[in-house]
């Protein structure tokens, strides 16, 4: 039986996918986006936070078991509605084998993936397909930004986006907007021609950068060091993606 890293659980979630879920934040991430505002969902390991209100540790192994028994006991409200699991982080998929463990011993079968696409096509495909929605980043269309801002290739994640639309699961784009990064013209007109006419596509959502991201680097012993100035403006545009008549909105 497999062991995970878990460095949150949020029970009774509103905002992370249909109905009332539970979402599971894992620990470890390949990516470094400058705009992270959950800092300790980085590194794999366990971590010590220390701030003002004292310490606190970010990171409890669970067995597939364990995790799949707690997430059980709470499966009769979940079924009210449309509710579930989410997976997120962190990036789940950091632990593929692990969160595939987990859910083919729930008893829910509502599954969400939040991930931001970067992992190997087995990882990928093991996880997607069994899930019933896909929450799915796409920052940055151009390769060379997507390196400078989140320190990785975007080429996982473009070809996961087709595995994703092969396997047929609904999915859900996500975009972080970021001023003068993400926000552009060009970003945003060319994730429509990436994503339009795929058929599992069931909307966009953009996610205006939070000028709070910074707040908990220092209780994780990091420092925030943006790529882009917080102080620009944000370019919320939505007419892009309405045009192409696509779903999209603000969350
Ligand atoms: S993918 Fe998410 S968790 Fe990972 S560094 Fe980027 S914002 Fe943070």
């Amino acid at each position: 039986m497999l062991t995970g890293v878990v460095f949150d659980i949020k029970e009774f979630a509103v905002h992370d996918g249909p109905g009332l879920r539970v979402t599971v934040f894992l620990k470890g991430c390949p990516l470094r986006c400058s705009w992270c505002h959950n800092p300790e969902g980085q590194s794999p390991e366990p971590q010590v936070l220390r701030g003002s209100a004292g310490e606190r540790l970010a990171g409890v192994s669970f067995t597939s078991q364990e995790l799949a028994d707690r997430l059980n006991s709470l499966a009769a409200l979940l079924r009210v509605g449309e509710g579930g699991v989410t997976f997120s982080g962190g990036e789940p998929l950091a632990q593929a084998d692990f969160v595939a463990e987990v859910i083919d011993q729930l008893d829910h079968p509502h599954v969400l993936l939040d991930t931001s696409g970067y992992a190997d096509v087995g990882s990928f495909r093991k996880v997607a397909a069994k899930s019933q929605l896909v929450y799915f980043d796409l920052k940055l269309i151009d390769s060379v930004a997507h390196q400078i801002h989140t320190g990785v290739d975007n080429q996982p994640i473009l070809r996961n986006l087709r595995v994703l639309n092969e396997l047929g699961v609904p999915f859900v784009i996500r975009v972080p907007l970021i001023p003068e990064v993400t926000d552009t013209e060009a970003n945003l007109s060319a994730i429509v021609r990436t994503v339009a006419g795929m058929p599992g596509l069931q909307r966009i959502d953009l996610l205006p950068y939070n000028k709070a991201a910074g707040a908990k680097y220092a209780a994780c012993g990091m420092v925030f060091q943006p790529t882009f100035d917080e102080s620009e403006k944000l370019n919320i545009n939505l007419s892009c993606f309405k045009s192409a008549g696509l779903k999209v909105r603000v969350v």
